[in-house]
C-alpha cells in the first residue's frame, strides 16, 4: 500500500492543484472548470454567478473529470502523521478522518479567556501549569476546598480547572458555579487529556460536601476533545442544585464546598 502514496514533492504539487482557486479548500467531486481550464469547487461555483473568478468568462457546467479521477486515486498520509498517526487515507475521506483522528493535537481546555494553544499531551500539560498556573495534584485521591462565594465576587471567573496526575495520565477536574436566575448551581466533572477510547478505561467519583452532608457522583471521564464542545451546563457531571449549595456549604454568603475525587482503572489499557 505504501508505494501507492505519492512522494512528498509530487504530492505537495498535486495538493496545490487540488485546492480551489476561490476558497483554497481541497476540492471534492464534482470539480468544475471554465472554458480556459480554471478550476473551482462546486460550492464556490454556486457563489460566483456563473463567472470564472480567474478570467471573468462564462463558467457553464463543465466538469473536470481528469482532476476528479486523479483525486479519487490519490491516497495521502494523515496530516497528523508527525504526531504519530500511521493512517494512509483516500483523498475524499481525508478531512473526515482528520476531524476524528486520535492523533489530532488537543486544544487547551482552559475556559474563560480566549486561548488558542493546541498540542500533544506533554505540551498541553506544561501549557496549563506554566501559562495558566493550573494547580496539579499527583494522586488518584485528592481533596480540594472550594469557596463558591469567591467565584461570585469575581464574575470574570466562576470556574476552576485542576490537573490530576495519576496512572501516568493527566485528568482535568472542571468545576463551575453559575446562576440560574438568582439561584447558584454548582457543577463538576472530570475529563482525560487523551482520546475517548482511553478515557473509557477509567472511572471516577466526585464527592461534594461540607456541613456534615455530602453528594456523590460516579462516572466515566470524558475526553477533553468532548469537553471542547460541550456546554458547561450539560449533563454527565455532578450537579449541586440551588438550595443544596447552602445545605452542603453552609448558610453563609460564601458557602465552602469540599471536593473529594477518586480515580480508578476499570480496564487494562
Ligand atoms: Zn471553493
Ligand atoms: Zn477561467
Ligand atoms: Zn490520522
Ligand atoms: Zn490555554
Amino acid at each position: 500500500m505504501g508505494n501507492r502514496v505519492a512522494d512528498l514533492h509530487s504530492l505537495t504539487k498535486f495538493q496545490e492543484i487540488l485546492k480551489c482557486s476561490v476558497c483554497f479548500d481541497f476540492m471534492q467531486s464534482p470539480i468544475y472548470q471554465c472554458h480556459n481550464g480554471h478550476t473551482l469547487c462546486s460550492s464556490c461555483k454556486a457563489r460566483v454567478l456563473n463567472k470564472c473568478p480567474g478570467c471573468r468568462q462564462q463558467l457553464g457546467n463543465i466538469r473536470c473529470l481528469a482532476l476528479e479521477k486523479m483525486a479519487k486515486s490519490l491516497e495521502l498520509h494523515c496530516k497528523y502523521e508527525e504526531f504519530g498517526c500511521p493512517e494512509i487515507i483516500p483523498y475524499h475521506t481525508k478531512l473526515m478522518h482528520e476531524d476524528s483522528c486520535n492523533f489530532r493535537p488537543y486544544s487547551c481546555p482552559w475556559y474563560g479567556c480566549p486561548c488558542s494553544a493546541v498540542g500533544d499531551i506533554p505540551l498541553l500539560v506544561s501549557h496549563l501549569t506554566d501559562y495558566h498556573k493550573a494547580v496539579m495534584f499527583n494522586s488518584c485521591n485528592f481533596k480540594h476546598g472550594f469557596l463558591i462565594g469567591d467565584l461570585y465576587k469575581n464574575p470574570g471567573r466562576r470556574w476552576i480547572v485542576i490537573i490530576i496526575n495519576c496512572f501516568d495520565k493527566h485528568f482535568c477536574l472542571h468545576a463551575e458555579a453559575f446562576l440560574i436566575g438568582s439561584t447558584p448551581v454548582y457543577m463538576a466533572f472530570l475529563s482525560l487529556i487523551g482520546n475517548h477510547a482511553e478515557a473509557g478505561n477509567y472511572s471516577y467519583s466526585l464527592q461534594i460536601g461540607g456541613n456534615g452532608r455530602k453528594l456523590t457522583f460516579e462516572g466515566v471521564p470524558q475526553s477533553i476533545r468532548e469537553s471542547e464542545r460541550r456546554s458547561l451546563e450539560s449533563a454527565d457531571s455532578l450537579i449541586v442544585p440551588g438550595g443544596m449549595v447552602h445545605s452542603l456549604g453552609g448558610e453563609t454568603r460564601e458557602p465552602k464546598l469540599e471536593i473529594t475525587s477518586r480515580i480508578w482503572k476499570t480496564q487494562c489499557g
